[in-house]
């Protein structure tokens, strides 16, 4: 799997299904696993702020997510086989945990909208074990939250708290975890709700 160069966010070159095959190989076999899934915005933010840049780096994958990417990489003669968009992946390995009964936990967006993410992700997905969720507005500081979450140790953590907010947190958090895939999600809770 060759990485692709888009202004120095490294992308996986893989079809969805291809990701998703290898998202769900770590996850049964409990590796730590850091997804991204970047937007041009993240792309041009981590650009901007070292720190982002440098937290994107430790990323174990990096989803093309927007044709915006995809047409950038294609431009610059290193084409990205297809877009892989955040939301589709969060789905896909939704029904995943719901087929093989694994452990998830979300974080982040409203209250009103996760309690309703909550709802609805027990009637479409109900043999998941939902371990735990929590609003996305809490300060960044607050351990009290990350120790909730290790406390639960999800096998798929959803972390939807905006972009640089959502992947500082889950680097931390990944830090401290002895397994569990921990993802970026953005708007998804919204999306899902709305
Ligand atoms: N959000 C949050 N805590 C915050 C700020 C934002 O949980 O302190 C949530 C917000 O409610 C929304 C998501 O993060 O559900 C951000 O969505 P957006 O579409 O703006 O995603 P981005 O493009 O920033 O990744």
């Amino acid at each position: 799997n060759k990485k692709i160069d888009v202004l120095n966010v490294k992308f996986d070159n893989l079809t969805k299904k291809e990701m998703l095959a290898a998202l769900i190989d770590r996850v049964n076999k409990k590796e730590k696993t850091f997804v991204v899934t970047a937007n041009p915005e993240i792309v041009m933010h981590a650009n901007a702020d070292k720190h982002y840049m440098a937290i994107l780096k430790q990323a174990d994958y990096i989803t093309a997510d927007g044709i915006g990417i995809v047409k950038g990489a294609r431009i610059l003669g290193t084409p990205i086989v297809e877009r892989v968009a955040g939301y589709d992946l969060m789905l896909d390995l939704l029904k995943e945990a719901d087929l093989n009964q694994k452990s998830v936990y979300l974080l982040g967006a409203k209250q009103t909208t996760i309690e309703k993410a909550v709802k609805k992700l027990k009637k479409d997905y109900p043999q998941i074990n939902l371990v735990g969720y929590h609003n996305g507005y809490f300060d960044l500081a607050d351990e009290s939250i990350l120790s909730e979450v290790l406390a639960a140790e999800p096998d798929l953590l959803f972390v939807g708290l905006g972009f640089s907010r959502q992947e500082k947190w889950i680097l931390r958090y990944l830090e401290q975890a002895d397994k569990g895939l921990a993802m970026g999600v953005g708007g998804a809770f919204d999306a899902y709700t709305g």
